[in-house]
């Protein structure tokens, strides 16, 4: 299998997916991410694109994440960019890491570049069955990003409905506690829900929803199974 996270802004991959990531780079497993809006314009905390930059790289190291796939699409402003750019842009990505299970963002998540993500990244991965020499997709999972899935107040959405989890442990939740530090102004004091607190907190419920000893949870959107005899 190999992965690859799809996100819009550079920590969202970390605070989706961040343990996950890292237990399966921890198995030897590959796992690329793409962030359509590498830059740091209209971030608040964030002084320059440089300071960006090496703090997604360190982030990512810690995670042992292979590469890092980097748009320039606007930040927060998605909406303006033509729908097929964005699903070009993940078809690339699709091809370069030759992903067999995508992860992005649920689309009823408050925030509007994620739900273009999650838009553009469901037709981005049916590419298989258009070229025959793109390796099929196992599966799509949507994550959950604290501080933007559990805002989904849009009722007319279907809200983000956890039925995948991925046992992490204590281990891996600390190192994506560690791996989102990276990031300057992303970690706020409890009771934010980008506090160490809430972050443990919703790792610990996610397991004990599923009997893990800590977990991410993630919403399956499609899965294919393929058995060769
Ligand atoms: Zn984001």
């Amino acid at each position: 299998m190999s992965y690859l996270v799809v996100v819009a802004h550079p920590d969202d991959e970390v605070l989706g997916a961040g343990a996950t990531i890292y237990k399966l780079t921890q198995a030897g497993e590959k796992v690329d991410v793409c962030i359509l809006c590498g830059q740091a314009a209209a971030r608040k905390f964030r002084p320059d694109d440089n300071e960006l930059e090496e703090d997604t790289e360190s982030s990512m190291r810690l995670l042992g994440v292979n590469q890092v796939i980097k748009g320039d699409f606007p930040n927060i402003k998605f909406n303006t960019v033509p729908h097929l750019e964005l699903v070009q842009f993940i078809e690339r990505a699709i091809i370069e890491s030759e992903a067999t299970v995508v992860i992005t963002h649920h689309p009823a998540d408050l925030n509007n570049d994620h739900l273009h993500t999650s838009l553009a990244c469901q037709a981005a991965v049916r590419l298989f069955q258009r070229r025959t020499d793109v390796k099929p997709l196992n599966e799509l999972l949507y994550m959950e990003i604290p501080s933007a899935t559990e805002w989904a107040l849009n009722d007319s959405m279907n809200k983000f409905q956890p039925n995948t989890f991925f046992e992490v442990g204590k281990e891996a939740v600390e190192k994506k506690i560690e791996a989102l530090s990276q990031y300057r102004g992303v970690m706020r004091e409890y009771p934010h829900p980008r506090s160490r607190e809430a972050l443990v907190g919703l790792a610990a419920y996610r397991g004990g929803q599923s009997g893990c000893c800590y977990a991410e949870s993630f919403e399956c959107a499609i899965r294919r199974i393929t058995i060769h005899v």
